[in-house]
């Protein structure tokens, strides 16, 4: 007989900025995911860019978290070793690996790298495969004495890789032809996302991604680097996007829907409700708590997105 594993999800937000409506749409079906499941949730930190991490945020998420009563069992801030901050030794390791596979090369391109160390959005990046895969020689010498560090990249095979997402079914990609080769250590050393998000989901026995569907053209290069490294690749299921009235994705830059201006203006339970309603878990605007949806939870009801929050909020 098999051994059960144990089902394990994460929260994984980076402290940029406070929660707004769309990050915590991502939350409440990450969280009814895993207690539906009867799995284990826990809280990692992506505070990966030096630059755009701020302590102040990272404790307002987890009380905005725990407040709508979504509530982890493991992580940041009780636990060490949840901020990807601390774990630079295991990126390291697994950046050797790489190395030493032949699946690493030396980039100079600047485009792209600035945001490497974050989640890509749609439109941010577009890195696909460069000369510097080809460098040698002359060429290559004397980039490596010129005045710019490189950045490195992970050279991807021209393979297909599919994910079967618990929202959206098959995802699947051509690695080389699709997102091609990507930054995984920017030129002033830092890890990209690529590398330390597949490095910790390998790593804490992650078993269940749940996260915003930007993130899904992300996951095939994550499962190989994930399997790439010798581990199991989780599952993935992906949330609908939320969009204002006038099409715009929500994002933290949308002051007004922030847990700031929210907490304000609903208890947790109207909140919820309001988001409830909007997923298709509850068929009207009433307050509800997070733990009433677990029991019917069904990705089924959930859109396909992007969902539009008008009329709701
Ligand atoms: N840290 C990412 C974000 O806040 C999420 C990454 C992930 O879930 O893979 O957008």
């Amino acid at each position: 007989m098999q051994m059960s594993e144990t089902i394990r999800g994460r929260y994984a937000p980076s402290p940029s900025g406070r929660l707004h409506l769309g990050n915590i749409a991502s939350s409440l079906l990450a969280w009814l995911d895993l207690r539906h499941l009867g799995g284990e949730l826990i809280f990692r930190l992506e505070d990966l860019d030096p630059e755009r991490s701020y302590m102040d945020y990272a404790r307002l998420m987890a009380d905005d978290l725990r407040w709508l009563g979504l509530g982890w069992d493991a992580g940041w801030p009780a636990d060490a070793g949840y901020a990807q901050g601390e774990r630079t030794e295991f990126y390291a390791e697994a950046f050797s690996a790489l190395q030493r596979r032949g699946l690493i090369y030396r980039c100079w391109c600047s485009r792209a790298e600035r945001l490497a160390a974050r989640a890509p959005h749609p439109g941010e990046e577009a890195p696909g495969s460069c000369r510097c895969r080809g460098l040698a020689g002359a060429e290559l010498a004397a980039r490596l004495n010129g005045p710019r560090p490189p950045a490195y990249k992970a050279a991807v095979p021209d393979m297909d890789v599919s994910v079967l997402d618990g929202h959206y079914g098959e995802y699947k990609e051509n690695l080389a032809r699709g997102g091609g080769d990507f930054i995984v250590r920017r030129s002033d050393g830092v890890y990209a996302y690529q590398l330390a998000v597949s490095v910790d989901d390998a790593l804490m026995g992650v078993t269940r991604v749940v996260r915003a569907a930007d993130l899904l053209p992300s996951a095939p290069r994550q499962k190989w680097l994930i399997e790439t490294l010798g581990y199991p690749a989780p599952d993935y299921a992906h949330a609908p996007l939320l969009t204002a009235p006038d099409g715009r994705k929500l994002s933290k830059r949308d002051g007004d829907l922030n847990m700031a201006e929210l907490r304000r203006a609903y208890t947790p339970e109207e909140l919820i409700g309001r988001l409830a309603y909007l997923l298709g878990l509850i068929d009207r605007v009433e307050p509800v708590k997070a733990a009433e949806l677990v029991e019917g939870f069904d990705w089924a009801k959930v859109p396909p997105g992007p969902v539009d929050i008008g009329g709701v909020f």
